[in-house]
């Protein structure tokens, strides 16, 4: 094949050569055509079902250094429901006394078994539902030759579109790049390329079906391109490029240990943004000063059942602990519209981004959020912990959120727990927010701006919409304005203010934000040594 060249829309600048990892999830048509040898049939599932355990057993090794023994265990739950007796008599029965092809019948035993599942009383029995349509999801791929997201050597990800509980699955020490023929510049994949510093590609009109697994690329995010089978000459002058990048990188090491202050001595607190416990090695090693937002509701995609509170109270521990005395914002879980969780089960809405989400579902699923809460008040003792919360719109939330942690206090003083009270803010990422601000400064103790949802409310643009990037103006006055207002607002009743959105990591704004008197710019670890260069060169 000759050497392709596609253009896509650059979401993070850097550029990387390597082998690609086409992820093809173009549902594969399940049809239930007989066939003639029924033992070869019984064959070809054996060893899809063997390899399938084999990825279970990969998986539960990279969850148990991850996330702990609690939440691994759910992969030791699904190769045993891989060796169950009775879920695999029902398929081998299906291909033996009906001639059934091996993927209907997964497909067929699955769904019979999830749905048994499904109608039981016992909770716990309930939740296995999800995972019986997983381990069957699993094997499918496998008869069907679709590639699992686990990956074995360092590769560009090509795929339609990544969710987030994909990307959640994937060894992040082996990804190269991500190029996607959807997605947007603010979807989370492009929040996850950012973190990692690594080149990505999105609204890239690729054919998936012409790539193949393996195929050598070069994906460049400084002139938003991917080239497929580059040239020997191509290749070389990519690398080139890769040295020279690598190069400017390590001028920027240099500011490591250093002071986040302009000339005139304005100090601004330089905070890192991560989803994951094991994004706190970005953070590190990009020296930035704290955590300004830690998406806690990793810990609740791409699994079937919630969280408990000891792996939250784990994984919180695991972060402040790294971080030492240095502040550690988490925020409460954020699920909802372009983030899904299996094991809340929410219905189809409608206007997701203006739906069932965030604090919104906290609020109204009381044990959901106390879980949280009490997992975050036990593991404040081990750090410098602050907590916020997303979504808000009005100050009766935050009283009724007081009013929750407040009785979760009591618990854990009843139970003779250990706990610490964390500092606590809110997010303002709704145009509410910013109209309420001078009420909400004097309920909280500081304001963390989430401007991906704010200009996505304030301009009424969907942050996942590709087709409306042209109207999409991510330093609209309208919003800039109300940054503006929301620092006034907060620092006229003692709240610091920050901003944990994407804008905060515009070098284009990084004067402005310091003429309204930031506080805190919290941005993916790869911009923090060069907001820190900008901030040092101010006046
Ligand atoms: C935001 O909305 O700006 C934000 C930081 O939150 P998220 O991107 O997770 O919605
Ligand atoms: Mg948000």
């Amino acid at each position: 094949m000759a050497m392709i060249n596609v253009k896509g829309k650059t979401v993070y600048k850097a550029i990387a050569r390597g082998p690609i990892l086409v992820m093809d999830k173009q549902e594969v048509a399940i049809t239930d055509a007989t066939v003639a040898d029924v033992e070869a049939e019984v064959a070809r599932v054996t060893e899809a079902i063997e390899i399938a355990k084999a990825q279970i057993g990969k998986l539960y090794e990279k969850a148990l250094v991850e996330v702990g023994e609690e939440s691994a265990a759910i992969f030791e739950v699904h190769q045993m429901m891989l060796e169950d007796e009775e879920y695999l008599d029902s398929i081998f029965n299906m291909i033996r006394d009906d001639s059934m092809n091996g993927e209907f019948a997964v497909k067929m035993t699955g769904d019979t078994f999830s749905q048994i599942f499904a109608s039981m009383d016992d909770d716990y029995m309930k939740a296995r539902a999800a995972d019986v349509l997983d381990i069957s999801g699993r094997v499918i791929r496998v008869l069907t030759g679709q590639a699992d997201v686990s990956l074995d050597s360092a590769s560009i990800i090509i795929a339609d579109d990544l969710s987030p509980s994909e990307t959640v699955q994937m060894d992040k020490s082996k990804i190269l790049g991500f190029v996607t023929v959807h997605g947007s510049t603010n979807s989370h994949t492009a929040i996850l390329a950012r973190m990692m510093n690594i080149p990505a590609l999105v609204m890239t009109p690729v054919e998936l079906s012409e790539l193949e697994t393996g195929m050598e690329a070069i994906v460049d995010g400084i002139n938003g391109e991917v080239i497929f089978n580059p040239t020997e000459e191509v290749v070389k002058e990519a690398d080139i490029r890769i040295a020279a990048e690598l190069e400017k990188r390590r001028m920027l090491e240099t500011l490591k240990g250093q002071e986040t202050v302009t000339k005139s001595g304005q100090h601004v607190h330089l905070y890192a943004n991560i989803g994951s416990v094991e994004d706190v090695e970005y953070v590190l090693e990009n020296d930035a000063e704290g955590i300004g937002l830690f998406r806690s509701e990793f810990l609740y995609l791409g699994r079937p059942d919630l969280p408990t509170e000891d792996e939250q109270y784990e994984a919180y521990k695991k972060v402040l602990t790294a971080m030492g005395d240095k502040k550690v914002i988490i925020r409460t879980l954020d699920i909802g519209a372009d983030k899904q969780a299996e094991s809340l089960a929410l219905d189809k809405e409608e206007n997701p981004a203006l739906g069932y989400r965030a604090i919104r579902i906290c609020l109204t699923q009381p044990e959901v959020f106390k879980t949280q809460i009490r997992a975050l008040l036990r593991a404040a003792v081990h750090g410098n912990l602050s907590v916020m919360y997303p979504m808000i719109i009005s100050p009766w939330e935050v009283e009724k959120i007081k009013e929750v942690v407040a009785e979760v206090e009591a618990e854990l003083k009843a139970e003779g727990l250990e706990y610490k009270m964390p500092e606590q803010g809110i997010m303002i990422e709704t145009p509410a927010s910013v109209m309420m601000a001078e009420e909400l400064a004097q309920l909280v103790d500081f304001f963390s701006i989430g401007t991906n949802d704010l200009t996505q409310y304030t301009l009424a643009i969907d942050r996942q919409n590709e087709k409306l990037d042209l109207f999409y103006d991510a330093h609209h006055p309208a919003v800039l304005r109300m940054i503006e207002m929301t620092v006034k607002a907060g620092h006229a009743h003692g709240a610091w203010v920050g901003i944990c959105g994407e804008l905060g990591a515009d070098q284009e704004l990084t004067q402005k934000f310091l003429e309204m008197g930031l506080d805190e710019l919290s941005v993916a670890p790869s911009s923090v040594l060069p907001i820190r260069k900008l901030i040092r060169e101010a006046e």
